[in-house]
């Protein structure tokens, strides 16, 4: 699959503690949530914050939300979903078949234009400790299905932190 030029989804630190905890927490089945923040002129995604939401299958390879915890995230939060997560705790490191039909029905024919991040495992201890804490990026993929170059992958990166030291 192409990586798409110019695009990138960027994590907050504040949001990549929270994925960690949850595909943690929930590492005998899919975890997965939706992804709050803002999208810039430029197409890219900037996530602030994560809402994890229950698997109401509760399935190690399959997941989906309620509509009525989406609504809630919505109301709660209106205008701030920009994507959605989910976890691949037998680590598959790429979009499942049914993925990429879900990502090309929301993007397309939804015109919904979220960013789908897949967390894949082992989520061991191995993984615990040499996160420190926070998601490592090489355990994220991105997609997002545009309409022209259909689907691509997306550039995952850590929000800088601007602190300066004086
Ligand atoms: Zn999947």
């Amino acid at each position: 699959m192409t990586i798409h030029q110019n695009a990138r989804v960027v994590l907050s630190m504040d949001a990549r503690k929270t994925l960690l905890h949850d595909i943690y927490q929930r590492r005998s089945i899919e975890a997965c949530g939706v992804l709050l923040g803002s999208t810039d002129a430029d197409g890219n995604w900037h996530v602030q914050q994560v809402q994890p939401l229950p698997n109401t299958f509760n399935s190690a390879v399959y997941f989906e939300f309620a509509p009525e915890d989406l609504l809630e995230v919505e109301l709660t939060h209106p205008g701030e979903i920009i994507g959605v997560y989910h976890s691949h705790p037998g680590g598959f490191a790429s979009a499942s078949s049914t993925d990429r039909e879900n990502m090309q029905r929301v993007n397309q024919q939804q015109q919904i234009p979220w960013v789908w991040l897949i967390i894949y495992g082992p989520f061991n201890e191995a993984l615990l400790q040499r996160a420190d804490g926070s998601l490592p990026l090489a355990s994220i993929l991105a997609y997002h299905h545009y309409s022209q170059e259909g689907l691509q992958q997306i550039t995952v990166q850590a929000e800088q932190n601007f602190r300066t030291e004086l």
